[in-house]
Parts: structure tokens; sequence; C-alpha cells
């Protein structure tokens, strides 16, 4: 990406654009948490962009349209996988407007080197987990509580943080223990 098209994008050119490729994770990741801060990802706000004439609504609050920072940041539903990770870390924070900026925030935070590391892929982590779930509901109609979201996201965070050699435990229960 180009100096200039950064500078007009959230995030701007101190954006978090490259810890995204620094990050302790498989390059498929990279590129999805890319797409996520450049808001490229294949929402209703994108087709939309593109010319498709729909009647956009979230699939999780079924309320507002989707747009890439109401799914990923500020849908009321997909925002407790949010606070799940917010009451873990204990660590309260505005939710901004943007997701590159809730990266780059998220990625300056402070902690010891192995908090840092499976802190960081956090934020991946969780719009991975919704960008499923919402394909689910979207391609498949099928519709996982939200429960169900949470601890899918809590089992691909422990499935990463092991692939990554972050934490050699074997056992959820404990990853969530050593956390
Ligand atoms: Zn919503």
């Amino acid at each position: 990406m180009y100096k200039r098209d950064l500078a007009t994008h959230p995030g701007g050119i101190f954006g978090p654009w490259k810890q995204i490729w620094k990050s302790n994770t498989l390059t498929k990741i990279k590129c999805f948490t890319w797409l996520v801060c450049r808001r490229a990802c294949l929402t209703q706000e994108r087709l939309k962009k593109r010319g498709f004439q729909i009647v956009s609504r979230c699939f999780f609050c079924h309320e507002k349209e989707e747009t890439n920072n109401h799914l990923f940041l500020h849908c009321r539903v997909t925002s407790q996988i949010w606070y799940m990770f917010q009451s873990i870390i204990q660590y309260p924070w505005v939710v901004p407007e943007h997701t590159a900026d809730l990266l780059n925030c998220w990625m300056r935070r402070g902690g010891s080197k192995t908090q840092k590391k499976w802190r960081n892929l956090v934020p991946s982590c969780i719009w991975w987990s919704i960008w499923k779930e919402r394909n689910n509901r979207c391609f498949k109609n099928i519709t996982n509580p939200m429960q169900k979201v949470k601890e899918n996201c809590i089992n691909t965070l422990f499935f990463w943080c092991k692939e990554e050699g972050i934490y050699e435990v074997d056992q959820v229960v404990d990853f969530l223990g050593s956390l």
C-alpha cells in the first residue's frame, strides 16, 4: 500500500500495518486481519459500494446495517466477545471507531513478553470467529448461540497459542488458567 493511501485511511501511516505482518500467526490470519483493518472484507457495506442493490442488515443484531466497523467492533451482539476478553485481561478501554485504530491501540499495550504475544492475537481471533459465524448465518443458515461462538473463539486462541509455542498446555481449561 502506498504511503499516500495510508495517510487518508483510519490508522494512518502510523497504523498497525507493520505489526500485522510481524505478528506470530499464520499468513492467512495476517491477510484476514489486514482485510478487516482495511475494511475490505466482503461485508454488505462493501457489496453496496460495488453497486449491489441490497437491504443491508447485520446478521447478529438485525438492527443496524452491516458495515465492517459495526460487525467487528460496535454490534451489541458481537461486542459480547470483546467484553469477555476485557474481563479476562482486566483492562478498561473505549471502543474506537475503526478496526485499524483498535488494532493500533491494542498492539501498543504493555505486559510481559508472553502476555503481549497472546494478547496481540486476540483482535484477529475475535474477528476470525465473528466472520466465520457471520458466514454460517449468511450462507448456511446456521446460527450458533453466542455462548458457542465465544467458546469457539477461546478454542481458536488456544490452538493458535499452542501452534506458535506461546503456551505449552494441553487443555483449554489450563490455558485459561494461565492467562
Ligand atoms: Zn449488529
